[in-house]
């Protein structure tokens, strides 16, 4: 049924006729009154209601079935391959380390691997206060069914409030199998995280429809509270050696037959890609490059200046340049000391990649080009005449 009035508590104040999204709400005689055909039971009117007088099935069904306040601490899922710790890692710890703080509840990382207690340092030395190690040779490579089955008996033991993964692709097909076997909610791609401090709960912000509007997402009535965030979103602190804390052995079981896969051989992928996560400097084209050799341009220019080339989307789909290229909400996102845009006009997804960036120089014939306006320099003109221009002056 979904939604009703308990009639001997409304009061008729009309906050509830307000906050309908689809006007299923009507006042008669002071009363509220709901338009079943009209109702989709979203309960939008149930938070609204200061006098509870509006009832749902679904509210109640969400309401929460395990003991919240026993789940303490933000966790970091310390992603390491080969024995080397992921710079989203780093990057995990430096938001968790607000997190925490803010909070004021203890920062810990766990890593799943063979023999990887050696690492626990570096993870100290980015912010972690505990490093929780779960070792095994079943763990050396990454397997789902091996990582799923220690975490979720670790998380279960242990209790944290709230977990960081790293959008890397171990992180993105960890994340859901674990928050669907702890009947939790996970918000993917997350790119800015803070506390309620009211409600002592994550908010969790993304971009959706499009990047054209900011969702910020709770998870009210489940433990753990899990975010993954993409590498390149998060600032980590500066390394500081001096820092130590607890190594914690984490209590779980693994049998070889939990696994159903067998990782028989690695093989890296032999294209070279570009790293533009980890560049100081970008080059960037648009569709203003107009053509793929107009890229060869760019390039000379990035060399120059020890940096990469960058992309819009529009190239990458034109086909003028390789996917790995792109920056932006569906490419990477970047915070590189110098971004030069180079005939890119500035949409929302691919601002949503590098506004972050130190400087933005932006050269747009255009000076009405969106990414005018967030740009520290905005040289208007046409690339092939101020590219040439700023190639000489670096080589002088
Ligand atoms: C769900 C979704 C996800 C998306 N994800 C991304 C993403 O990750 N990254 C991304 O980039 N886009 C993304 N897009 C696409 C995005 O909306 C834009 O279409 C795209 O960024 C436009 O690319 P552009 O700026 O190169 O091209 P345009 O918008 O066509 O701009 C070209 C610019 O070049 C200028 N120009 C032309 N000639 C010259 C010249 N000779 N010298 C100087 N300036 C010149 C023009 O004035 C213009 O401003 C996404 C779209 C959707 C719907």
């Amino acid at each position: 049924m979904g939604v009703k009035i308990i009639n001997e508590k409304c009061v008729g104040c009309g906050m509830c006729v307000k906050a309908c999204p689809v006007g299923a709400i009507s006042m008669v005689d002071k009363k509220a009154v709901i338009d079943y055909d009209k109702c989709t039971s979203c309960g939008a009117c149930v938070a609204k209601c200061k006098f509870k007088a509006i009832e749902s099935d679904a509210v109640a069904a969400e309401a929460p079935k395990k003991d919240l306040s026993a789940y303490k601490g933000v966790w970091v899922f310390a992603e390491q391959r080969e024995g080397v710790v992921m710079p989203t890692t780093f990057e995990l710890l430096g938001e968790g380390r607000k997190l925490a703080d803010s909070l004021g509840e203890e920062l810990s990382a766990i890593i799943l691997g063979d023999k990887v207690e050696g690492l626990a340092a570096d993870l100290f030395a980015y912010g972690a206060d505990n490093v929780i190690v779960a070792e095994d040779a079943l763990l050396g490579t990454y397997t789902t069914d091996a990582y799923t089955t220690v975490l979720d008996q670790v998380i279960n033991d242990m209790k944290p409030a709230i977990v960081l993964i790293g959008a890397t692709n171990i992180g993105r097909d960890l994340g859901p199998r674990i928050a669907a076997r702890l009947n939790t909610g996970l918000t993917a791609d997350c790119t800015k995280l803070e506390i309620d401090p009211e409600r002592r709960i994550i908010l969790q912000t993304r971009p959706a429809f499009g990047g054209n509007l900011m969702a910020t997402i709770i998870t009210p009535n489940h433990r753990p509270q899990m975010s993954t965030v993409r590498p390149g979103v998060m600032q980590k602190m500066a390394r500081d050696d001096s820092r130590t804390g607890k190594i914690v052995k984490a209590n779980f079981t693994i049998k070889a037959d939990d696994i159903r896969t067998v990782v028989e051989e690695t093989v890296k992928a032999m294209k070279q890609t570009v790293n533009l996560v980890e560049a100081e400097v970008i080059v960037a084209g648009g569709r203003g490059v107009g053509k793929a050799e107009g890229f060869k341009l760019l390039e000379e220019v990035a060399n120059e200046l020890g940096g990469v080339v960058g992309s819009s989307r529009a190239c990458v789909d034109a086909g003028w340049i390789s996917a790995d290229h792109q920056v932006g909400q569906t490419g990477k996102t970047v915070r590189p000391k110098l971004y030069i845009a180079c005939g890119i006009s500035g949409a929302i997804q691919h601002l949503a990649g590098m506004t972050n960036s130190g400087c933005i120089v932006a050269i747009n014939k255009s000076a009405d080009a969106p990414i005018m306006k967030v740009a520290d320099y905005a040289i208007v003109g046409d690339l092939y005449k101020v590219l040439p221009a700023l190639l000489d002056e670096l080589k002088k």
